[in-house]
């Protein structure tokens, strides 16, 4: 029997203006999600997860290409699908139960009706008891309960989650995860496929029957992985590592060509390349491991099970160790160059001498150097820094760059920064900017 397609993305596009330029967030995408399928979308933050799911649901119409439900183009808000967010937004002045009856009442379900679906909801997920707490007293686990019975309420046929366990702790992120699985495979809820966006593998390939992999700039779809496995699957098992391992490879391949590229400066023509969001102690950490490794190589997998670091963040440390030409990635391998090697190995001084010749490299710290030369006094407030990187980025994303470009820059010692008055000013030796 061919499955029937619930959803169907052709050629879908989303760009965004900022500052002068057009930035596509999301490129091309094909996608399909059948009926009966519990699909997981997964890759780095930023590549589109989330704007996917708006222009799924109808929340938001894309720049180009066509969404399709059931072989009809969604014109408007899809009311057969619903998402629940990473942290539900439940009224506080409302209890538990009435938290879900406010998603039947605005369907005009009646009174009687409302509560009886409510109190039976409440108790599928496990909150028999706590109908007439209020949200502040329950955990966010519970909360994140409150969130699915809402979404459930109204019987969507395409339910949506949105990184709905990433604000949990380790704890009840697992029990939820076994929960929503229980009621998925055990049909207690009318739910006809479940779409889910994650940036955590193995949550992507413990739960789903297919992993949509993308990755960014732009964001795209690079593969589509099918979980064969029965459930309830088991981490620990050889089969389930195989899929890690094989989803690994291709979101760590895919940054293969463009990681390299830097990128231009701002207020250049091209896109400035973002800094991947990290601490500079985990990424010294990283490379250090790296050293005691046969052939100073290690398979990422194991060592995001090792170090016990979520796998985007990992994928972020060694998108920094190969921008400053510290490693290099290659099937799902890290592997230290020689001068991540020196620099593993060097003194805390030395480090920090070769960090600051790598950086010097990028677009933004020339630009920045520059910028420090060309001003009356070697300094910048960070404001002007800000409105300069908002010409490139989303504003929150434009804040993020500016700590970053603050904490990278003062550990290498190019420049310094006061956090009381907010200004950035070159560091007394540091010569003008010249860039490479
Ligand atoms: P994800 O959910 O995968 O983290 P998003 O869909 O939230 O990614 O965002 C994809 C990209 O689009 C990001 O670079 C984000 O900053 C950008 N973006 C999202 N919404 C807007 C918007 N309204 N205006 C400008 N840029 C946006
Ligand atoms: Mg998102």
């Amino acid at each position: 029997m061919k499955a029937s397609a619930l959803v169907k993305l052709r050629g879908v596009t989303q760009s965004y203006q900022i500052g002068r330029k057009v930035f596509v967030a999301v490129d091309g995408v094909n996608m399909t999600v059948n009926e009966g399928e519990f699909v997981a979308l997964l890759g780095p933050s930023g590549c589109g997860k989330s704007t996917l799911l708006r222009i799924i649901t109808g929340l938001q119409k894309p720049s180009q290409g066509t969404v399709l439900y059931r072989g009809e183009p969604v014109t408007g808000v899809n009311p057969r699908a619903t998402i629940v967010f990473q942290t539900f937004a439940l009224f506080p002045w409302l209890t538990v139960q009435q938290n879900v009856e406010i998603a039947l009442k605005a369907r005009g379900v009646a009174p009687e009706e409302r509560k009886t679906r409510a109190l039976e909801l409440l108790d599928r997920v496990g909150l028999d008891g706590f109908e007439t707490a209020f949200p502040r007293e329950l955990s966010g686990g519970m909360r994140q309960k409150v969130g699915f019975a809402r979404a459930m309420a109204v019987n969507p046929e395409l339910l949506c989650l949105d990184e709905p366990f990433s604000a949990l702790d380790v704890l009840s992120a697992e029990s939820l995860r076994g929960e929503l699985l229980e009621l998925w495979l055990g049909g207690g809820i009318p739910t006809r496929a479940i779409l889910m966006v994650t940036h955590n593998i193995e949550e992507a390939v413990f739960m789903a029957d297919r992993v949509i992999v993308m990755d960014k700039d732009p964001g795209r779809v690079v593969a589509d992985v099918n979980v064969v496995l029965p459930h309830p699957r088991q981490h620990k098992s050889p089969e389930f590592a195989a899929i890690v391992d094989q989803v690994y490879a291709t979101l760590a391949g895919q940054t293969q060509p463009e990681h390299l590229e830097v990128g231009t400066a701002p207020g250049e023509p091209g896109r400035t390349r973002a800094l991947p969001d990290i601490a500079i102690d985990d990424l010294t950490g990283v490379l250090e491991r790296l050293t005691e490794e046969p052939g100073r190589t290690a398979d990422i997998f194991r060592l995001s099970s090792e170090l016990q670091v979520d796998s985007d963040y990992l994928l972020r440390l060694t998108e920094a160790a190969e921008l400053l030409g510290f490693a290099t990635l290659a099937q799902g391998d890290i592997s230290l160059t020689p001068l991540g090697e020196t620099f593993a190995e060097a003194s805390i001084l030395a480090r920090k001498e070769i960090f600051a010749t790598r950086i010097r490299r990028l677009p933004l710290f020339s630009w920045l150097l520059k910028m420090l030369s060309a001003a009356e006094k070697p300094q910048l407030e960070r404001s002007v820094i800000h409105a300069a990187l908002e010409l490139e980025f989303p504003p929150e994303e434009a804040r993020r760059q500016l700590d970053l470009i603050i904490q990278w820059g003062r550990y290498a010692e190019l420049f310094e920064y006061d956090d009381g008055s907010e200004i950035l000013s070159r560091e007394p030796g540091v010569p003008a900017g010249t860039s490479v």
